[in-house]
């Protein structure tokens, strides 16, 4: 364990970036990548370093501007991001070492702002900030949609879970599955094969690819879709109702005139 102080702190994270061959995760809610980073992150991706990185969530259509520059930036590098709702944690993980840090990876912060960074390098304290990151921040994370819009909702894929799993996937019923599930289910293809949470909701229950939602999620979407369908069928066609209208007319002549 090292205690690393203020403007230190970037220069530690860039190198252990360098020292890292495998996988790198960037957990930052605000970020704006000076050269020197920039340029640490393009060396790990040249070096086939799997990096993923997890940002805050924007709190109002204002701040969308601004992920959509970081995710900008980050995707032209080649690094997958991911939005959390209220990321407040900083951590910087790499093969070999873990950085839990008061600093953003923020041009601003890395130069003026008053830091604390710890490394850690003992096998046990890695595994164990690797599993909060697994089990607390990319469970939760929502992958980011290239979206022309400004607009949050449309920023981020209707968010689903795994329904085995649980983890965090598009809510898309054609792949209930995460993609390791999704590998361990196609061993056997079994349709009926009886999965655990929803798709849509994330609820404990029985399900299958076949139906991957709950009881109420699947009234939900039937309702939905009844709704759209009404909406088609309900609008009158004008030719059919002058049309009867003729024709009750033509027999309410011809009674008339059978009478007399
Ligand atoms: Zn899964
Ligand atoms: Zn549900």
């Amino acid at each position: 364990m090292r205690v690393v102080k203020d403007y230190e702190g970037s220069a530690v994270i860039i190198a252990e970036l360098d020292k890292t061959q495998n996988e790198c995760v960037l957990v930052s809610p605000y970020v704006k990548l000076w050269d020197r980073l920039h340029l640490a992150l393009e060396r790990a991706i040249e070096r086939g370093v799997r990096i993923e990185a997890f940002i805050r969530y924007p709190e109002s259509d204002l701040d969308v501007n601004k992920v959509k520059g970081t995710v900008t930036d980050f995707t032209k590098l080649g690094v997958k991001t991911y939005l959390v709702k209220n990321l407040h944690a900083k951590i910087y993980s790499f093969d070999q070492s873990v950085i839990v840090s008061s600093m953003n990876l923020y041009d601003f912060s890395q130069q003026n702002s008053i830091e604390l960074s710890v490394l850690f390098d003992e096998s046990d304290t890695i595994t164990e900030i690797k599993n909060y990151i697994n089990d607390h921040i990319k469970r939760v994370a929502i992958p980011y949609h290239e979206s022309s819009s400004n607009n949050i909702e449309k920023l981020v894929e209707k968010e689903g879970f795994c329904i085995r799993c649980r983890a965090r996937i598009k809510d898309d019923p054609v792949h209930p599955l995460c993609s390791n599930c999704y590998t361990i289910w196609a061993k056997y293809g079994n349709p009926n094969y009886l999965e655990n949470y929803c798709l849509s909701c994330g609820k404990e229950i029985k399900t299958n690819i076949a139906k991957p939602y709950c009881y109420e999620c699947y009234s939900k979407n039937i309702s939905k879709n009844k709704k759209e369908d009404n909406h088609v069928q309900t609008k009158p066609n004008p030719i059919l109702i002058i049309l009867i209208f003729a024709v009750l007319l033509f027999i309410f002549i011809q009674c008339i005139t059978c009478q007399q």
